[in-house]
């Protein structure tokens, strides 16, 4: 979603995902808005519980795929990680301190 800063009035896209868990937050944490984030200035936009549920009005649906998404990509690094595990029979370390005597 498109935000304009408040506080340097650049305009800015937020990641979806943050925002959906943002919305989440608002409905479950009982929180009334969403902090954005601007890149601009560093500072937090307040982005109102009304404006959010506007832009994500099937941010229900859209967190619970993004949820699975998360889940998905967990149980693939946890297969790296597994990988990882059984290809450490060779550490690799090759690391060669240099030192530069002059
Ligand atoms: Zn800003």
């Amino acid at each position: 979603m498109q935000i304009k800063c408040s506080h340097c009035t650049k305009m800015f896209a937020e990641n979806r995902d943050a925002a959906l868990a943002g919305l989440f937050a608002i409905h479950n944490e009982g929180q009334n808005h969403y902090d954005a984030l601007c890149p601009h200035c560093q500072k937090a936009v307040r982005v109102s519980d009304e404006r959010m549920n506007e832009t994500y009005p099937n941010w229900e649906a859209e967190y619970e795929e993004m949820m699975k998404r998360a889940a998905e990509f967990e149980k693939k690094q946890a297969s790296l990680k597994e990988q990882a595990a059984a290809n450490k029979g060779k550490p690799k370390k090759e690391k060669k301190k240099r030192k530069r005597k002059r």
